[in-house]
């Protein structure tokens, strides 16, 4: 099979429609008009480094997209395109077929237009890179967390690493919950419509991929903040209580991975307008703890008493 037919099969309905396209897939280059402030980000994905790889090709097509929609979340823009290059060893019809399913599922959901790619062969590897508009000055950035501002988190933190833990057979829990927790590692919700409800109110934001310790990091270094976590506050599921527990039961969920919640700091002047805000659309947020002056990250026990980490995050390099 050519790559002109896997091209034409496969890819080339995928996603919403968008009005600003002009040209989509077939040409040269895809053709798109606009007058906004776009941001732009890319992410790759590749089989046993980011996925394992008896992963469901459903879950891969979900969560190659997932990522960067959640880029677009934290940087408060809408998504919109996307361009898709795919290596893959051999024309595999059925995983091509469930791949597209599982992308084209959630590019409908937060419509997103596909409009162009290339597609290569050798070992299996998809990046997509995604476009959103954002109004102008209003983009979320890293370097604008404040002094005194709160920091919020969507959602549970350390779901996606249990979910990996319980993928080695590392936990002890029931089918259902290996269940739950699986499902957010393989097909994690990207908060776009929460950011957009929230975005007003948000000073700095960074999206929890690499755990909440080293993600606020960057918003820290970035900003040449301080910050206090109250360890306790951290929110955590109903599964995560039951595996993590003790001393050390926190570590998971600061430093484990592939949440894809989002980490917010907001003034404390918009603390109740953010609040209702999350109240009125049913988002879970969480206060988790304060912006500071001085550089010291500290992370807190409800005794008052410093939290030291085992681990720090995950790092390609280290
Ligand atoms: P070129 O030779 O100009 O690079 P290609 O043969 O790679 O063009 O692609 C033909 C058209 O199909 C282009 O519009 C390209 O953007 C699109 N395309 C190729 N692969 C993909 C893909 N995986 N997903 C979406 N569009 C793709
Ligand atoms: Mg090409």
């Amino acid at each position: 099979m050519s790559e002109f037919s896997i091209i034409k099969q496969y890819f080339e309905n995928i996603g919403g429609s968008q009005p600003d396209v002009i040209l989509g897939i077939g040409d040269d280059a895809a053709l798109v008009k606009t007058d906004s402030v776009l941001a732009v980000s890319v992410d790759t994905f590749i089989e046993n480094i980011h996925f394992p790889e008896n992963t469901r090709p459903y879950d891969v097509g979900w969560k190659s997209l997932a990522v960067n929609l959640s880029d677009m979340a934290a940087m408060g823009a809408e998504p919109c395109w996307m361009t898709l290059a795919i290596t893959m060893p051999v024309v595999d019809h059925v995983w091509l077929e469930e791949y597209c399913r599982g992308l084209s599922t959630l590019a409908s959901q937060y419509n997103v237009a596909l409009i162009g790619g290339d597609t290569t062969r050798g070992s299996l590897s998809i990046t997509i890179q995604i476009f959103g508009r954002v109004p102008s000055g209003k983009a979320l950035c890293r370097t604008a967390a404040k002094v005194g501002d709160s920091i919020y988190v969507t959602g549970h933190l350390g779901d996606g690493a249990l979910g990996l833990r319980s993928l080695q057979d590392k936990l002890d829990l029931s089918d259902t919950e290996k269940n739950v927790v699986q499902e957010k590692l393989n097909r994690p919700h990207p908060r776009v419509s929460e950011m957009l409800a929230l975005r007003k109110y948000v000073n700095a934001a960074i999206d929890v991929s690499d755990g909440l310790y080293a993600d606020l990091g960057h918003v820290l270094t970035a900003s040449n903040k301080g910050a206090i976590i109250n360890v306790q506050n951290i929110p955590v599921s109903r599964e995560y209580r039951w595996c993590c527990q003790g001393g050390q039961a926190y570590d998971l969920a600061l430093t484990g991975g592939d949440d894809y919640e989002l980490c917010m700091t907001v003034a404390q002047d918009n603390d109740v307008l953010f609040l209702k805000a999350a109240e009125n659309n049913k988002i879970s947020v969480t206060k988790v703890g304060e912006i500071t002056d001085d550089k010291k990250y500290e992370l807190l026990r409800s005794d008052g008493k410093t939290y030291r980490l085992g681990t720090q995050g995950f790092e390609h390099f280290n």
